[in-house]
């Protein structure tokens, strides 16, 4: 946190998993923070302000923002988190399972970010974070619809920190590899040993590591378009 200025955050599906650690994280900080969800709310007792939003639906984020806005204030941290895999080799891939995949993994930070920059442009000042992984930078198979709209959120964000050029507002990826939480207990076995025998760590990541990552990031003003992976060395570096 800079100063002793609570900061008005918001994650998109902050409800579970990877979210929920990095909603914890702001709030241990003494920020205000909303989380989106669209079928659970979050545990009780979190101190979240909790709002429906599915980011496929711009009105959604637009009225997920207003609800933010209305009770923290302005959104000055913004981290665009919800994602989802429809794993498939290609040439079983329907058009659905691609354009679904990219529609909330790559379209739907477009669209919270494009919501989150207006006030951050009023205000002069914002940070945003958006979860990638490391099937950006390496692939996996069955995952081309996945990898490429994790890859394109690096692109968003390097396109995005240009634009913004000398503002106070900052604009960086966070790409985890394999974390516990629901979406990772989804693999199979062999899928774990495969991806855990290139990991360095040689184990899984944990949520509150990819949350002490978006927590730097909420803090540096001087990293701009960075991809900072949390992925026990399996990239090694990158
Ligand atoms: P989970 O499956 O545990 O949670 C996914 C979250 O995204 C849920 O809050 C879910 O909401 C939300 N979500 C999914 N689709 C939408 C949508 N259309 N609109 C709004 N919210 C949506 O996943 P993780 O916590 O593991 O993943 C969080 C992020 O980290 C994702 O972007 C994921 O791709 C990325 N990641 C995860 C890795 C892992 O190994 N776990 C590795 C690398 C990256 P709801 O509860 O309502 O379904």
């Amino acid at each position: 946190m800079t100063g002793t200025t609570a900061r008005s955050v918001l994650v998109t599906g902050g409800n579970r998993g990877i979210g929920l650690a990095i909603a914890r994280r702001f709030v241990t900080a003494g920020d205000r923070v909303t989380v989106t969800y669209r079928g659970e709310e979050p545990p009780a007792g979190e101190n979240l302000l909790a709002v429906r939003c599915d980011v496929t639906d711009g009105e959604q984020v637009d009225q997920a923002f207003k609800e933010a806005e209305a009770a923290h204030g302005e959104v000055s941290v913004l981290v665009a988190n919800a994602g989802f895999t429809q794993d498939r080799l290609l040439l079983r891939m329907t058009e659905d399972d691609f354009t679904s995949v990219v529609d909330t993994n790559l379209t739907g930070a477009f669209r919270v970010a494009r919501r989150a920059v207006r006030g951050m442009l009023r205000a002069g000042h914002g940070r945003i974070v958006l979860i990638s992984s490391t099937a950006a930078l390496h692939g996996a198979p069955g995952q081309t619809n996945y990898a490429a709209a994790k890859a394109g959120l690096v692109g968003f964000a390097r396109a995005l920190t240009q634009e913004l050029g000398a503002r106070d507002i900052t604009c960086n990826v966070v790409a985890p590899g394999l974390t516990e939480t629901d979406m990772s207990r989804a693999l199979t076995p062999e899928q774990r040993r495969e991806l855990l025998r290139t990991t360095p760590a040689g184990r899984l990541g944990r949520p509150e590591e990819v949350a002490d990552a978006v927590a730097f990031l909420a803090g540096a003003g001087y990293v701009r378009g960075a991809v900072i992976p949390v992925d026990g060395g399996a990239g090694l570096g990158h």
